[in-house]
């Protein structure tokens, strides 16, 4: 089975994306600053997010298709803690949210059981 987020990165490029500054220096997956830039005094988001339409920088590919994150090992912990939902087994209604907004169905508990 694929997982869900490899075809789909809806929420890549639905939310504003942002993090505490020191993600870019001190974590153990610093987030490449210069992909990202300063909100305000406490916070960075990654570029591309801030926008009306976001879509983050990090993000390549086709949302709804072969979609990946090129920073995957250093992404922010905001993106590390975003769940699929029924990936725990729970609902997240923002992945639902995010999905709906591109056009993608929300994800279901079969979604993740494999037909192979
Ligand atoms: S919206 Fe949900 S399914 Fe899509 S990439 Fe994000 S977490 Fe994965
Ligand atoms: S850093 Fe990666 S996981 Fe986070 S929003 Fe950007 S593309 Fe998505």
């Amino acid at each position: 089975m694929t997982h869900p987020c490899l075809t789909c990165g809806a929420c890549c490029a639905f939310f504003r994306v942002s993090f505490h500054w020191s993600e870019t220096l001190t974590t153990s997956h610093a987030v490449p600053e210069d992909l990202t830039l300063q909100i305000n005094p406490y916070m960075n988001a990654m570029k591309g997010t801030e926008t009306k339409s976001p879509r983050c920088i990090s993000l390549k590919g086709d949302v709804g298709g072969v979609i990946s994150c090129e920073i995957y090992a250093n992404r922010p912990e905001c993106c590390r803690s975003f769940s699929a939902s029924f990936e725990d087994g729970t609902v997240n209604e923002r992945c639902a949210q995010a999905r709906i907004s591109k056009g993608l169905t929300p994800l279901a508990l079969s979604s993740w059981v494999s037909t192979e």
